[in-house]
């Protein structure tokens, strides 16, 4: 036996019943989820101890799984409790925490038959992930909206089932790296908004907000936005929104699990709001971490309980 033990410092995960650090998770070449991106996931997040939303990040978690016909057998108290353990193994007080749903490996070798397959649910957790870097959000994002890439179309890949069809993005991200942005959003095939790699987008304009309505994951922030915009008498619109009307507004805002509410300051040659957060952005962003402290939200990480 190790005198220190295995280091869970850098994450933990639950694989087939055990808990293990992070670098020793893994799945097989031969799992559906890795060869065909035929897999689900979710991630909620922990903030100073608590778990935030984490029955609505469980809900559609479940959607997402009933959407791609996949069958897991872990009920969803089960998942609570390893959510929880494996939080707990780590000790991260603010943490990045994923859920997967995976295809997995046909139980008879080479069957291109998905029922063959041997469904399977795993989860870990890192140090909490900013999907724009602290300076980034202290500064506000500059995107790129390329014209050489759209959004898969989502009568092809459901976007509202969160996935790793992430193909479209990634061509946007390295075109927007190389053009010194800090990241990208993309435009469906009629020039509407629709979504960047893990954030929803929203814009403001003559003091009324407007997202995206398809097209796009219909995030747990995006829906804190529109609850928060309602819970200060702010008019929120689900509609289709062009690129070309986005371009016009005072204030543009990105939402995601991964950072809360951020200003975006730059899309292509536009800047917005002088180039610094705008107010409703800024009164939303301040808002979301508030709710951080609210009891209908939260759920304190049981840190005695590790598996
Ligand atoms: N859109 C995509 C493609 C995402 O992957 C994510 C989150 O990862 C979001 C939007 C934002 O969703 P949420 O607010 O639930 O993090």
């Amino acid at each position: 036996m190790d005198a220190v033990g295995p280091d869970f410092s850098k994450g933990a995960a639950w694989m087939a019943g055990e808990i293990v650090p992070i670098a020793d998770a893994k799945i097989s070449v031969l799992d559906w989820g890795l060869t065909h991106s035929d897999i689900t996931y979710d991630v909620v997040h922990v903030w100073d101890g608590v778990f935030f939303r984490m029955d609505d990040y469980l809900d559609r978690f479940f959607e997402s799984i009933a959407k791609l016909h996949l069958d897991v057998p872990q009920t969803r108290s089960e998942m609570r409790e390893i959510l929880h353990a494996i939080v707990a193994r780590s000790g991260l007080q603010r943490s990045y925490v994923s859920l997967v749903a995976s295809r997995g490996v046909p139980g008879i070798p080479g069957s291109r038959d998905p029922r063959d397959c041997i469904n399977h649910f795993y989860a870990w957790c890192v140090p909490f992930v900013w999907v724009f870097t602290e300076e980034m959000v202290a500064r506000g994002v500059k995107l790129m909206v390329p014209d050489f890439v759209q959004r898969i179309a989502p009568e092809a890949v459901d976007p509202t089932a969160k996935n790793y069809h992430w193909g479209d993005f990634t061509q946007g991200l390295i075109a927007a790296k190389q053009a010194h942005y800090d990241n990208t959003v993309l435009v469906d095939t009629n020039g509407n908004v629709t979504e960047g790699p893990g954030f929803n987008i929203f814009m403001v304009k003559d003091g009324i907000v407007r997202t995206p309505r398809r097209g796009m994951l219909e995030g747990i922030t995006r829906r804190t936005a529109i609850e928060m915009c309602a819970a200060c008498g702010i008019e929120c619109v689900e509609e289709d929104v062009l690129l070309a009307e986005m371009m016009e507004a005072d204030e543009v805002f990105a939402t995601t699990t991964g950072g809360g509410v951020v200003a975006v300051v730059q899309m292509n040659e536009r800047v917005f709001s002088n180039g610094v957060a705008g107010p409703v952005t800024s009164q939303l962003s301040q808002l979301y971490w508030n709710w951080h402290e609210d009891p209908k939200f939260i759920q304190p990480v049981n840190y005695q309980v590790s598996g």
